[in-house]
This record gives C-alpha cells, structure tokens and sequence, in this order.
C-alpha cells in the first residue's frame, strides 16, 4: 500500500498526478487497470456483511470499481467537491444529474445556450414526464431574475457556453436560484476545472464531459457530475447504481492517464489560443473575434472574475455577403474550413489536434434559424477548438484558409 499525501491543501498540477491514487499490494508505478465487472468474497457471511453495508468491498463495477474509484477521487480533490460519481459519457452525467434531482410538477430554468443533446434533454425528455423548462439568455441577469421569481427545482447553465463563449454572472445566478428552491448545476466543460470553479462560485453540481480536456487525445468518452457528498449518496448514487450510466474501468483508466498531463495541455492550448484570437483579429475576413480574455469579449470583466484563463476555443465569424467573401458566409465558411491543412474539420474539442466546427449546419443545425439568431450564431461562425500543435504553423494554417475564405477567384482556381 501506498503512502498516504499530506493533509495541506495540494495545488491542481499535483493533484492532477497523484490524487486519488489507490496502489494495491504490489506497489505499482501506473495506477492499475481492474478490468473486472464482479468481485469475489472470502465467504457467505462477507457477501452478506457487504449486502448490509457492514463491510466495505467492491460488489460489482456497474455500483464502484478500484479504477474508476480512482478517477472520482481524483477529481473530487481537483474540483474541492465533497464527491463525483463519474459516467460512460458526458451526456450520461448531465441526465443523470438532471433525472436524479427532478420529479414530475418541478420547474427548472436554464439558459438558452445549451449543448445540443442538453437542450433535447431539457426540451424534449423532460416535458413528457411533466417538468418544464423556462429559457433564458444567460448573460441577461434582468432574465434570470424574472425566471426565478418563481420557485424552481433546478438551475442548468453552460458558462462560457457552446459556442458563443457566453459568461453568465454564476454568483448571481446561484443566489437567485437558492431563493427560487433550485439547486445550480453548472456545465464546466468549456472552462475544464483548472480554469473556473463553479463551486466556489455558489454552483451546487457541476458536470463535465471526459471526453473533452480530460481524455484529450480522442481515445474514450466520459462524463463527470460533482457536488455534495450528501446530494451525491443520497440523490445521484442510486439513480446511477440503478439505470446503470457506468463508466468502463478501461476509459476509467485512460482519463486518469489523460489528467496527469491536462494542466500543461490545458495551459499551452489556452496560450495559443490567446494569440491565435489576436491574430484573427487583425483579419480583414474575420467580422468578430469571441476569445472571453480579449478586451473587446462582450463581458470580459465577467470572464476575469469568474475565470482564471480564456480557455482553449475561439469562436469568430467570417464576413460574407455585400463587402464581404463573395457568395455569402456559409460559402466563405466552408471554402475556409476545406482550405484547412493542419487543423481538422470536426465537431469535436478539447483536443491535443486542432479543429474547427461550423455550428450553423452541425452541432447547432437541428436548433433552426430563428434559435441561432437569438445565440448570435450566423452562417460565417466558426468553432476553433485550439489543441498542441506549434501555434506559429496553426497561425500559417489559418493565414492560408482565410486567404482562399476571402478570395474571389478560389473556386476557380481550385
Ligand atoms: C461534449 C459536451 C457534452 C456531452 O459530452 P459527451 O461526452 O459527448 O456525451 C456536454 N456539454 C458540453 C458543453 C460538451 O462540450
């Protein structure tokens, strides 16, 4: 067995390599894989002891595992939450979260800017069982105020959010929640937990996808929900025992393997994209540039206070129309995204390779016209999702798309 790490509080780049480490009795270097779906007892009357909660033991991977028990701990300790129970995908973790918590007459509120399969979710599953949903732009506190007027069971927020990096104010949003009833769950994935701590923010839960930053390199999906150690045993777990969202010890194992490098991964990515939004800029084909650390983020006071780094995506839109790209923004769009060399066209992110989505006609294409309009997301927008590679070879990379987005003649010359 190990030593145990010291009771002072630890900083998150050594957390990030040791918490929740759980050696066995051979002492091994790398965390070990308990690639098992059952556990054995030494008798009848352990597996009883077990039943009844007398002893301790690993029953079954579907209710804990030794692997993944290790990747909740660490990210407890990373995020300062009393508990996290982690599951096969992020879309797992936020309905797990939101169905745990809801009953049938609840009223939530939550802000209009919500991941795709969120706002299905919030929009489509959760009505047919009698729990409606009151939108809100989430940067207007004037919104939130009158939503929550009311009582409400629940508060969902993506903040910055997918994909016009909106901050909404946290703190003051969670204190209008408390008073409506509500508890706060935060989407924390754009932010990952190095960079905004919705707990300490007033957040009740916070939920995260895996699969972004964490894993990091494309390998697994996963997803996270933290929060009170109360809230956690007494609400979650037994949603989680019971429906069985259970991550698989294997990409248990390779997140925790994912987050022994995500602060340096986390950091040179936010870097490049810091300079990678001064560079757009400086564009003449690029109207508006999204970066929540640039002066000119339409609430970047906000994002200052509430976070202690940009984030690794920029969001911009490239001028289409009249005075802009000839055909409209879409085609300008497009021909930029297929003029790409090094960063991939996906709908991914959070990862070590660079990659660019066009919302309008993927992730945002089934939320129509009208609803993107009111996102301020156009035909021109454009997710940059900054991963590892040399910023300068990214910049060249962009430099060349956005001369053929903008060039009259590029289909011809194709
Ligand atoms: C990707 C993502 C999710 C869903 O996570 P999966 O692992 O794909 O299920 C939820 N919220 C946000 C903000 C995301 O980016």
């Amino acid at each position: 067995m190990s030593k145990s790490l010291p009771h002072r509080p630890l900083r998150p780049a050594t957390l990030l390599v040791r918490g929740g480490t759980n050696r066995s009795n051979h002492a091994e270097t790398s965390e070990a894989l308990f690639l098992t779906s059952g556990f054995v007892y030494d008798s009848a009357e352990q597996a009883e002891a077990t039943f009844t909660g007398a002893e301790q033991h690993y029953q079954y991977s579907r209710f804990g595992n030794p692997t993944v028990a290790m990747l909740e701990a660490r990210l407890a300790a990373l995020e300062g939450a009393e508990a996290c129970r982690v599951t096969a995908t992020g879309m797992a973790a936020v309905h797990a979260a939101l169905l745990s918590h809801l009953k049938t007459g609840d009223r939530m509120v939550a802000s209009r800017a919500l991941f795709g399969s969120c706002h299905w979710i919030v929009s489509t599953l959760l009505p047919r069982y009698g729990i409606q949903t009151e939108f809100v732009d989430g940067t207007d506190l004037a919104q939130w105020e009158s939503a929550l007027s009311r009582p409400a069971a629940l508060v969902l927020l993506e903040t910055p959010s997918n994909p016009m990096l909106e901050m909404a104010d946290l703190p003051a949003v969670a204190a209008l929640a408390h008073q409506a009833g509500a508890i706060v769950v935060v989407d924390n994935v754009f932010a990952t937990p190095l960079l905004q701590k919705p707990l300490t923010l007033g957040a009740d839960v916070v939920v995260y996808s895996c699969t972004k930053h964490m894993d990091g390199q494309g390998r697994t999906l996963g997803g996270a929900v933290l929060g009170s150690k109360k809230w956690v045993d007494e609400v979650l777990q037994p949603f989680t025992r019971n429906t069985g969202p259970a991550l698989s010890p294997f990409n248990a194992w390779v997140i925790l393997k994912g987050l022994e490098t995500l602060a340096l991964r986390v950091n040179a990515m936010g870097r490049s994209a810091a300079a990678i939004a001064d560079f757009l800029s400086e564009r003449a084909e690029v109207d508006r540039v999204l970066y929540p650390f640039r002066a000119d983020h339409p609430q970047h006071a906000l994002a200052k206070r509430l976070m202690s780094g940009g984030g690794t995506v920029v969001t911009f839109d490239l001028a289409g129309g009249p005075g802009g790209a000839p055909g409209g923004a879409k085609e300008a769009a497009f021909r930029f995204c297929n003029a790409l060399r090094i960063i991939d066209v996906s709908n991914n992110l959070g990862d070590a390779k660079s990659m660019v989505t066009h919302p309008a006609t993927t992730t945002h294409m089934r939320i129509g016209a009208e609803e993107r309009a009111r996102l301020g997301i156009t035909e021109g927008t454009i997710r940059l999702s900054v991963g590892l590679e040399d910023v300068a070879d990214l910049i060249d990379d962009l430099a060349e798309a956005l001369d053929s987005a903008g060039a009259i003649d590029s289909r011809a010359a194709e």
